[in-house]
């Protein structure tokens, strides 16, 4: 199987491989970096959608490296794992100012590149440059422990470390077949050798290495690979602070390393794990309750000045949102301020609802924006 492999799946692309995708015929590294770090993590029909997009607004890597990070989050936002697009824009500098705006040939230098790693180095190097490189994503993962009976727990290190180096030997040995190699082994585990109705069990279709493929042989479709089992996700809640003054709202950029890093956000208080909730009680006295309240989200500014502008506090609605390690549930408080106070922190800022659509803000946090209607006209777009 390892001599026929290469030419076996070129050939099954040919015939059933997707063909058409607006990234597939692109060779230009800048081009085809994007397109792999935007497919990560995100559907294909999502990025179908998305990736023009993107290019239109930053057509080469000069563009993105000479634009504001928080345009780059801006435009990002709604495709969630934001740190790929803070990446994207470090990235996007680092080849502008180590490789004078030129992507690295060589894979090994592509992987030392900010958000780039081992398999995405490989994808590029071999779309771009027809390198002869390996690619090992978690499809590729999949086919190559099913084909051999790799039946180690693949986030081990040795089993990935094997699987690498099978990836390895079995690579095309025309460097110039490298591009449509990497792509049909990704179609090939993104829609026939997928994770829970592959087609050999379907039946639907003969897949063309059923007779040689060593989970198939020993009827080990399904339990492989096989995985560590997770731990539940921890479940969180946090209060957050809509605070309006005239047509402007207050929102806070988050820390860089944070969940939603860079984004602009409504201030929040710290999470607290779900078992161990108190909430704030609506039943206080008004004054009371919001001294509670901006005590929680912004515990290092003055709450007098705040409190004195603050006309009307309510309760709104509690928001559940899905990480992938964590599930947070966020208590949204209404409060209007009669003044635009000033806050000393700079990541503070007061933005007219009009301009909303200039940050990158959070999937959940724009989705409320917009459900109460704060913004109208040019302000946020889906
Ligand atoms: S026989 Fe089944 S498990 Fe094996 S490669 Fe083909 S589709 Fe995947």
């Amino acid at each position: 199987m390892i001599k026929h492999f290469a030419t076996k799946l070129i050939a099954w692309h040919g015939k059933d491989g997707r063909q058409g995708l607006p990234w597939q015929s692109i060779r230009d590294p800048y081009a085809v970096w994007v397109s792999e770090i935007m497919l990560q993590q995100t559907q294909v029909a999502t990025v179908l959608e998305r990736y023009p997009r993107f290019m239109k607004r930053f057509p080469n890597v000069k563009r993105l490296a000479a634009a504001p990070v928080d345009d780059v989050l801006a435009e990002w936002a709604g495709l969630g794992y934001y740190t790929r697009a803070r990446n994207l824009h470090a990235c996007a500098k680092q080849v502008m100012l180590e490789f004078g705006g030129k992507f690295p040939e060589d894979p090994m230098l592509l992987e030392q590149l900010k958000g780039i790693g081992r398999s995405t180095a490989g994808a590029i190097a071999a779309f771009a440059f027809h390198e002869r490189a390996p690619i090992l994503d978690a499809n590729v993962k999949r086919i190559l422990a099913r084909l051999f009976g790799v039946d180690g727990a693949i986030q081990e290190k040795a089993v990935n470390e094997e699987l690498w180096s099978l990836a390895k030997t079995l690579l095309p040995k025309n460097s110039s077949d490298m591009p449509v190699y990497t792509q049909a082994l990704m179609d090939f585990g993104a829609t026939w050798c997928t994770s829970r109705k592959p087609v050999c069990l379907s039946g639907e279709r003969k897949c063309p290495f059923e007779k040689e493929c060593q989970a198939n042989l020993s009827d080990q479709v399904l339990l492989l690979p096989r995985k560590v089992i997770k731990a539940k996700s921890p479940e969180f809640n946090c209060d957050m602070l809509l605070l309006r003054h005239g047509d402007s709202v207050l929102l806070q950029r988050r820390p860089d390393k944070a969940i939603w890093g860079g984004l602009w956000s409504l201030p929040e208080s710290a999470w607290r794990s779900k078992e161990k909730l108190s909430k704030l009680s609506v039943s206080n006295s008004a004054a009371f309750t919001a001294k509670e309240l901006f005590q929680l989200v912004l515990p290092d500014e003055k709450t007098a000045s705040v409190l004195k502008s603050f006309q009307f506090i309510e309760q709104g609605v509690e928001i559940k949102h899905i990480f992938t390690h964590r599930r947070l549930w966020m208590q949204i408080w209404h409060v209007t301020s009669s003044d635009a106070v000033k806050f000393s922190s700079d990541n503070l800022k007061w933005v007219p609802l009009r301009q909303l659509g200039k940050y990158g803000l959070p999937q959940p946090i724009k989705l409320l924006l917009q459900g109460l209607s704060l913004t109208r006209g040019d302000g946020l777009r889906n």
